[in-house]
């Protein structure tokens, strides 16, 4: 990056910097993988400039359905340029089908599909280890007030029903995945962070019988391999449909 543009964040997968403009930054994405609170690590050669382009994919997307989100073009393939955001400290995590730490935490068989949309959210903070926490909690802590956090709910629910259809298209099956809100200079509540393999469960369709494949980042969690093979085919799916609309 250009040394006129100060870093004004590093965070596990991304660096953000200033901008020509007060009201937006410049998010790099790195190459590297973290996993289990960054206690296994990991760099992947394109990883970076895959999630960017990934996500500015989905945004753009979202955006036509009306979404709110911080997205605002791309620099290059590594760099995307976002509207600059007051990030609310919650990770809200959606579920259609059950795996990873909702099995790990409660009797429900890995796979089992949910009969409505499940939503978790945890407190982000390293040194507590992103707990998850309650809407209650979230107002004890004064971190949202009901009606924000009601509507970022409604959001996060929107946000998946438009998700599931884009991922069926491509022949890929929303599990599950993170979403992170924040606060522009107005107030307004906008969709932030990333939307990639590194934060959405996405289990390829194309297969015959009901073995699981992930395209995601469980490839590294769980030392699957292939994990650009995977990433790249997601983003290649992506292009041929959004090609053909
Ligand atoms: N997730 C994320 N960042 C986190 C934790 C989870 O992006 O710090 C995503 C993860 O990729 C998955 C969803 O949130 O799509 C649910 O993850 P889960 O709670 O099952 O945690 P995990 O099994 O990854 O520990």
């Amino acid at each position: 990056m250009n040394n006129k543009y100060e870093l004004i964040y590093e965070g596990k997968a991304k660096k953000v910097f200033t901008h020509d403009d007060e009201d937006k930054v410049k998010i790099e994405f790195k190459d590297d993988a973290t996993a289990f609170n960054a206690l296994k690590k990991e760099k992947f050669e394109g990883k970076g400039k895959l999630n960017c382009l990934i996500s500015a994919k989905i945004f753009e997307f979202l955006i036509k359905k009306n979404i709110p989100t911080h997205f605002v073009g791309l620099e290059n393939e590594n760099i995307m340029i976002a509207k600059k955001i007051k990030v609310i400290p919650l990770e809200i995590v959606l579920r259609n089908t059950a795996y990873g730490s909702l099995c790990k935490q409660t009797s429900i068989k890995p796979g089992t599909l949910l009969s409505k949309p499940l939503i978790d959210f945890y407190l982000k903070n390293d040194e507590l280890n992103d707990p998850l926490i309650t809407k209650d909690r979230i107002e004890l802590m004064n971190i949202l007030s009901s009606d924000d956090l009601e509507l970022i709910v409604n959001l996060t629910l929107n946000i998946n029903e438009i998700l599931i259809r884009f991922f069926k298209n491509i022949k890929l099956q929303l599990v599950d995945f993170k979403l992170e809100f924040g606060y522009d200079d107005r107030n307004n509540i906008l969709l932030g962070d990333e939307i990639s393999p590194d934060n959405c469960r996405l289990w390829d369709l194309n297969q015959k019988n009901d073995t699981i494949v992930s395209l995601d980042k469980d490839r590294f969690r769980k030392d699957l391999g292939g994990l650009i093979e995977a990433y790249s085919e997601i983003h290649r799916r992506i292009n041929d449909f959004l090609q053909t609309k």
